[in-house]
């Protein structure tokens, strides 16, 4: 499979913030985000058999591993047999995708499924049908995470939440971070419209900037 970075730190966004995990960063993404930080993943992956992936995250003692991208999912076949190895072997496993992309048999196999739901600053769009089938199949385990950089971003964001998320369990509204000017009007919103979701912070950035592999 492609790899672009394999690390270990602690989450940096979502309802899991602070957890210490192993990062596997898959290479190759199917959108092209405007304010997209992971840019490095659009090319240049590392191939690396499923054995490599394990033995490099076991040199670690966590037993916990976050599998983010680029968009993990355009790596199916192997991405699977990965996480079926991982499970095995009694991991936490975290999953991060676009929203693009559904798959029951590896949504099974994960224990938190973090979904993005692109907004209209990205320039890109999650698929509906992707979000809803998640949302219906995996509630208790799903987050759907906006990446939120104005008021516009919000009210899209909002309008899916009373739609097609209506029934979803954990909503998260991230704050842009080259827009995180806009966080306390994001808060304000949040309030006056007595929101269920969650305004979270990349507290990674707070840490540590634009640093790759913490
Ligand atoms: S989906 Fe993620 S990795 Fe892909 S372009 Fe958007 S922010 Fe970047």
């Amino acid at each position: 499979m492609k790899v672009s970075e394999i690390f270990y730190s602690i989450e940096g966004e979502g309802i899991e913030i602070g957890r210490p995990e192993v990062f596997i960063r898959l290479a190759e993404c199917n959108l092209r985000c405007t304010w997209c930080d992971t840019k490095y993943t659009w090319e240049n992956g590392k191939d690396m058999s499923t054995n490599e992936v394990i033995n490099e995250v076991a040199k670690y003692p966590c037993r916990s591993v976050s599998i983010t991208g680029g968009e993990p999912l355009l790596q199916k076949e192997e991405l699977l047999k990965l996480i079926q190895r991982f499970k095995k072997m009694k991991y936490w496993i975290q999953i991060n995708t676009n929203g693009t992309i559904f798959d029951e048999e590896i949504f099974s196999l994960a224990d938190l499924i973090s979904m993005d739901c692109k907004c209209p600053s990205s320039k890109m769009r999650s698929e509906l049908d992707v979000l809803e089938k998640t949302s219906k199949l995996f509630k208790q385990k799903t987050q759907f995470k906006f990446v939120i950089s104005d008021e516009n971003d919000y009210e899209y964001a909002v309008n899916i939440v009373s739609s097609s998320l209506r029934s979803a369990s954990n909503i998260v509204f991230q704050p842009e971070w080259s827009s995180r000017e806009f966080a306390e009007d994001l808060i304000s919103l949040v309030k006056r419209d007595n929101l269920k979701a969650k305004v979270i912070l990349q507290q990674q950035k707070v840490l540590w900037g634009k640093k790759r592999g913490v």
